[in-house]
Parts: structure tokens; sequence; C-alpha cells
């Protein structure tokens, strides 16, 4: 798959309406990259300005290390997969599969043999003669994927294609992408909204808000050390405090106050699986210790997720795998241990 750089890319649809604001990446050659963020951040737009379906009001796109702004989208070696399926409810299987092949001319007999194999690749072989409004929802998407693979893209863009899926299917489909892109070894620009999902399937993720990237990292970056307070509220997390004070042995929240050598913010996040909660007599005061209340418990089968109450209207979540032993009940006091390895401090 090819390289893809992006410079500056801005856009602006009108006065009151700057959908893009200054966009630099660089995704590789191979990559899984996903760009993630909330409706209306400007993921669509992106796309379909390195797809050439959209010009940019200033910035510069380069595939495979060239420039393409004057590369129309018909010549760029890029497919685009869409959230709405987009098929040719008139024609079968076969058909929608090999139309953009059957456009560009090329003889029958290679249609029909390319398209077979890229069926088969995506388990919809037993398919081809069927007419596409006969078919489910992950159905039709298989038939959008194989119809942009089959053209054998440098870069295939895939804009939300699963999530009109339930959810069964869709963890299924994601782990199926993944394992074709993979062994393609294309180029994947996903677009998506959802974290888990993006967490997944994904080399790296850009998180996008309001026309700007927040951060860029594998999943597990981005969900340890997310750089802001978008990020880690993106990322699911729930933990968040305000820093009152903060000097070189520690910080001041709300409940208290977190002894280590903590980088200087605003705002403090406690990763949830760092934490330990055992019984109140089972703990001696010291720091990092805090005294509480168990509010809400969810069995998880591999964590235990415990909601509890700090005292002052605030709460933590601590997932803890201490898989045997029994789960405190609701109403029960205990103490919480917070390891400093868990605790992220950003603006
Ligand atoms: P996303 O895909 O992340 O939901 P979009 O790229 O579709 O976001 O939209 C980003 C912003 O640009 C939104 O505010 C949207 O209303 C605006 N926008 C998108 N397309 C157009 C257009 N053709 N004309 C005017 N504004 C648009
Ligand atoms: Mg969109």
């Amino acid at each position: 798959g090819s390289s893809i750089e992006l410079h500056g890319v801005t856009k602006q649809f009108a006065a009151d309406s700057i959908a893009l604001r200054g966009i630099n990446l660089k995704i590789s050659g191979g990559e899984f990259f996903t760009l993630l963020g909330p409706s209306g951040c400007g993921k669509t737009t992106l796309l379909r300005i390195i797809a050439g379906l959209e010009n940019a009001s200033d910035g510069e796109v380069e595939i495979g290390g060239a420039s393409v702004t004057d590369v129309p989208a018909h010549k760029r070696n890029v497919n685009t997969v869409f959230q709405s399926y987009a098929l040719f409810n008139h024609l079968d299987v076969r058909e929608n599969i090999g139309f953009g092949l059957k456009m560009r001319g090329m003889d029958k007999a290679e249609i029909s043999k390319r398209v077979t194999e890229t069926a088969e690749f995506i388990k919809i072989g037993n398919l081809l003669g069927r007419r596409v409004d006969q078919l489910s929802g992950g159905q039709r998407q298989r038939v959008a994927l194989a119809r942009a693979l089959v053209n054998e893209p440098d870069v295939l863009l895939l804009d939300e294609p699963l999530s009109a899926l339930d959810a069964g299917l869709r963890s299924e489909l994601q782990l199926e992408l993944s394992r074709i892109q993979r062994r393609l070894g294309m180029t994947f620009i996903f677009v998506t909204h959802d974290q888990q999902e993006a967490m997944v399937m994904s080399d790296r993720v850009a998180v996008l808000n309001d026309g700007r990237i927040q951060q860029v990292g594998p999943p597990q970056q981005l969900y340890e050390h997310p750089e802001n307070l978008f990020v880690a509220r993106f990322m699911g997390h729930q933990n968040l405090y305000e820093v009152r004070q903060q000097d070189e042995s520690g910080l001041d929240t709300c409940f208290g106050r977190l002894v280590g050598e903590f980088e200087r913010g605003t705002h403090v996040l406690i990763r949830p699986e760092t934490m330990t909660v055992v019984r109140e007599d089972d703990v001696n005061a010291g720091p990092n210790v805090f005294a509480a209340v168990v509010r809400e418990r969810v069995y998880r089968g591999h964590v235990a997720e415990y909601t509890l109450d700090l005292g002052n209207d605030t709460e933590i979540v601590a997932t803890c795998n201490n898989v045997g032993e029994p789960m405190f009940d609701v109403g029960t006091r205990v103490a919480v241990k917070v390891q400093t390895s868990g605790v992220v401090t950003f603006h």
C-alpha cells in the first residue's frame, strides 16, 4: 500500500463553517490507520479530500510520495467504502462487484475471474447470483467491500462501514477486516466514532475534534497516556479530576492528595485497572490510600468493576482482576489504593 501525507489540510465550506483546521498526518504504507472523533468533527470531509472527491481550501495531500493536488479522483489509486452501501439494487452481486472493472473496459473473462476470487476471499462466493435487495445488512457490507477490493487499490478508505450493523456481526467484521488488511498489505484509512472499534482494529489512531487532531498514536498509548481532557474522555475514562494544587511531591484533588512525581497539569486521570480495592481494616493508612464506600459493583467475569464513593460527591471506578475472591457488597466500607503508574496529568 501507498503512504499518505497531509500537510496543513484545511477545509472551509462557508465563512462560519470550517470543517478542517490544518491537518498534518503521515500514514505509512500498509498501515491500518483510524480517524476517530464525534459526529461533525470532519472525518468524512478528510476522507473525501484524500479520495479527491472534495478540494481542500488549503494544504496538500501526497499519496505514495507525490502530490495529488492536480490528480482527479478516478486517477488516484484509492477506493472508498461508504457507510451506506451504495450498491446497485437492479444488479446482482456479481455485477455489483465487477461494475468498476467493466467501466475500466476490462475483458469479461478477466472480470469474472477476479470477481470470483474476491468474493471467495470475502466469504460471499455463494451469493454471486443473488440480487442485492435479497441480502442482509452484513452481506451487503461484504459486497461493498468486495467491490472496493476487486480494484486492488493501494489505499482503501472506509467511512464508518460497520456502523449500521448489529453488535455481534460488527465485532465479527472488525476482526475480519483487520485480517484482510494484514493479508493484502493495503493502506487502510478507517473512520469511526466508536472508540472500542478504533482500539480493536488499528495500528494507529488519530483522535479528531472540531477539525483538529487532538492526538495520534497506537491504541494503547491513547488509552494509557491521553494528552488532554478530550482524548481522555473520548477513550472512555471516567476517573478525571481537577488538580487544585501541585508541587514536586504530589498534587491535591477534591478527594485528597496523590503523592508522587507527576508532570504539571490542570487535570488528573486515574486509570481504573491500576487500583486495588481492599477491606477497610486490611490497610494501614498511607500515601495514595483512600477510604471509600461501594456504591455499585458489576461482575464482568475477567474483572470486578466497582464504583466507589470517596465522599464530597466524588466517585471513582476501579476494575480489579482479583479472580476467585468474593466481591464486596454495595454499602461496604473499603479502601482503594492508587498506583502512581496509573496516574496521568494533562491540561
Ligand atoms: P464527520 O464525518 O466527522 O461527522 P463531516 O466531515 O461530515 O464530519 O462534517 C464536518 C463539518 O463540516 C460539519 O460541521 C458539517 O456540517 C460540515 N460540512 C460537511 N460537508 C459540508 C458541505 N458540503 N457543505 C457545508 N458544510 C459541510
Ligand atoms: Mg462522517
